[in-house]
């Protein structure tokens, strides 16, 4: 359901969306268009609604997706280049490249539906009937540790990333996890509507288990009472879940301590075992990101029995295989999903296919990508504006009321420490190690699997690879990460409408200008800023300057507290804060950057009728005109933390004064708030 890295949580990665999804549905196209205004709508009153109420009116969510919006569009067309690349690659034959016979066989046999169908559930049957095999708790540790490499993460998450007082090394870390749900709110509120969405899980473990069963694996038991042990088992983990707002503060995920002390939180879960089989490096210090969770683990693996534990391994491997069984599986798994996304229809398989190879062999199929679908010059224009940016980000900063000298010196140490990453890697990553078979989709799908698992794990007490990136070349996204110190913009996200080599610069500074600002502000928000210019957790702002600062983010967390997603669910302002608080700053030095850039930009000539400025916000305003489906609103309010587009351009321009001006708004409109928030 989520999109995310194996092993790897994303949460180090501070992007732009959500998590990206991937079917035309407007007349306008994904570019910059003055038709999508809505002129009888005043500008002051609804920034969103004028410039976006006549895509609006046109749009149409395609009935496989849960949202409709700029890079969801964008996503479609790049889908579309990596097909023709994929089935290119796919016919090939013997004469092809080694990166073609990967991307073109993974994407074959995934294609290759008929043969899917036809196995049923014997692809996956070895690994069932291993974890049937087991005769004791120390044996299920060995079967955990099997299933984390090769596909989902039962019980908890295991990985390696930075470590947060030496970002230069990177560390391996265990943290909370296990669950199915896309939140531990799912297993532990019992209003109508999570209620609703937690029968339709139980229905869906249900309904796998006892196909299992009619397919002939005698692992599939009586689906009804596997799915009550699973839900019990995912419950009791929830319960010691840390919430996603509590997660953002580094501190409460920072508990580096020796391996025998780990292992003492959970003596039941035989941690050495565990890292024994996954064959990590022999570490003697790791960092466990919630210390609590980890006693509950061992709780559960004291009271639950070994049949019920082997039931719950078993149910993770056969939802994350689901997608790549045969069709009673694929059907299961997506009314799953429609339960969370209001989907009408399940994407067809092509882009299943297409999205599965972007996520297992991303950077051979990137290779492809940037070859046909990024122009060198996008990336000379970008490097132009990432600089126009930091240094109207400096600007700012230097002329901030509130911070001292002292504060600010450091701050500006930490901005021109920023690395930034454009297009693709230079380094592609070798996948020369990964067997891709023709006709064995779930096999590849494993051994795609583990060849990730095993390359994460090898990363533990090596010095930290700068040169790695988070997201594949095709991603309609970017990112700030806070322990590299650096932004990432991937060659997808830099077309229309974020980016446009034909446009003028107001509207590229309202679009991608305004994503490059957002992201270099990441690195001074409520999380970004515990971290410093090297990426350690390392406290660098005087007392008196980082109460000012909490002073003014909590203007923007009540702001945009107050504002209704779907329903009578208002946003959580918290959990939104860091997203708020960039698109806010990264709206600020945009505009500034675009006035210094231009000589004209300040008295430049109109366009269509509407001045640099107006334009600037008419590019940021078309980037976010969106329709959601409110299943998908729901699940958003509690899980993703950036806001809808709607409070993405309101929430940000009834902050600006320079709004203000450029349209002329007067004191009392709804777009001039009376208690306007200002950090950066
Ligand atoms: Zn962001």
């Amino acid at each position: 359901m989520t999109r995310c890295f194996r092993l790897v949580p994303v949460l180090a990665l501070l992007c732009v969306f959500g998590f990206s999804q991937s079917s035309t549905s407007t007349k306008f196209g994904p570019g910059f268009n003055i038709d999508t205004i809505d002129k009888s709508v005043d500008p002051c009153v609804d920034f969103y609604e004028y410039a976006c109420g006549n895509w609006l009116k046109a749009a149409e969510i395609p009935p496989d997706q849960a949202q409709w919006v700029s890079f969801v569009e964008l996503h479609e067309r790049n889908m579309d280049v990596m097909r023709g690349i994929l089935e290119k690659a796919a016919a090939g034959g013997a004469g092809r490249n080694a990166i073609d016979q990967k991307i073109g066989d993974m994407y074959g046999s995934c294609m290759d539906e008929s043969a899917v169908n036809s196995k049923g559930i014997a692809a996956l049957k070895p690994e069932l009937d291993r974890i049937d095999a087991i005769k004791d708790k120390q044996g299920l540790i060995d079967a955990i540790a099997r299933v984390h490499l090769i596909g989902p993460n039962p019980l908890f998450n295991f990985y390696s990333a930075s470590d947060l007082h030496n970002a230069d090394q990177v560390i391996a870390n265990i943290d909370q996890g296990g669950l199915t749900a896309p939140d531990r709110d799912y297993y532990l509120k019992d209003d109508e509507k999570t209620k609703a969405v937690r029968q339709h899980f139980v229905d869906y473990m249900t309904e796998v288990f006892n196909q299992v069963s009619k397919d002939g694996g005698a692992s599939g038991g009586d689906g009804a009472q596997n799915a009550e042990t699973v839900l019990r088992i995912e419950t009791a983990l929830a319960k010691a879940e840390m919430d996603r707002t509590s997660r953002r503060d580094p501190k409460n995920r920072d508990h580096k301590m020796s391996r025998a002390d780990a292992a003492s939180l959970a003596s039941n879960f035989y941690l050495d075992r565990y890292f024994h089989g996954v064959n990590a490096p022999n570490f003697s210090q790791l960092n466990v990101g919630n210390p609590d969770f980890f006693k509950q683990v061992n709780a559960v693996l004291e009271s639950e029995s070994l049949d019920s534990l082997k039931t719950y391994v078993k149910w993770h491997l056969l939802n994350a295989s689901a997608p790549w069984l045969s069709e009673p599986y694929v059907q299961a798994n997506f009314k799953m999903q429609q339960a969370l996304t209001g989907q009408k229809e399940m994407q067809a398989r092509w882009k299943r296919c297409v999205n599965l190879v972007d996520r297992q062999l991303g950077e051979a199929l990137g290779q492809r990508f940037v070859d046909v679908a990024f122009p060198p010059e996008s990336k000379a224009r970008m490097l132009k504006m990432v600089d126009a940016l930091e240094k109207s980000l400096a600007e700012d900063i230097q002329n901030l009321s509130w911070m001292s000298e002292d504060t600010k010196k450091q701050a500006l140490v930490k901005l021109h420490a920023i690395q930034n990453k454009i297009g693709y890697p230079d380094v592609w990553r070798d996948y020369s190690s990964v067997e891709i078979k023709q006709g064995d989709l779930l096999g590849n799908v494993q051994r795609a699997n583990e060849f990730e698992s095993k390359r994460q794990i090898a990363k533990i007490d090596k010095p930290l690879d700068r040169k790695e990136w988070g997201m594949t070349p095709p991603t309609v996204n970017a990112y700030y990460s806070p322990n590299f110190n650096e932004i990432v913009f991937p060659a997808g996200i830099l077309q229309p409408p974020f980016f446009d080599p034909k446009l003028d610069n107001a509207v590229n500074f309202g679009g991608i200008g305004l994503v490059i600002g957002h992201e270099l502000t990441h690195g001074f928000d409520d999380q970004g800023r515990k971290f410093d210019p090297q990426g350690n957790l390392h406290d660098w702002w005087t007392k008196q300057d980082g109460e000012e600062f909490e002073k003014r983010a909590s203007c923007i967390s009540n702001e945009y507290s107050n504002f209704v997603s779907v329903d009578d669910l208002t946003l959580n302002g918290k959990l939104t804060l860091g997203e708020n608080t960039a698109d806010n700053g990264g709206a600020r030095v945009s505009l500034m950057a675009l006035q210094q850039l231009s000589p004209d930009g300040k008295q430049g000539q109109k366009i269509d009728g509407y001045t640099p400025e107006q334009r600037f916000f008419l590019g940021f305003g078309r980037v976010w005109c969106q329709k959601r489906r409110d299943e998908d609103s729901r699940v958003r309010v509690l899980t993703d933390p950036h806001s809808p587009g709607k409070y993405r351009v309101n929430g940000v321009v009834q902050n600006m004064p320079e709004f203000q001006k450029a349209w002329g708004c007067k004191a009392g409109q709804a777009m001039v708030s009376d208690n306007a928030c200002h950090v950066w």
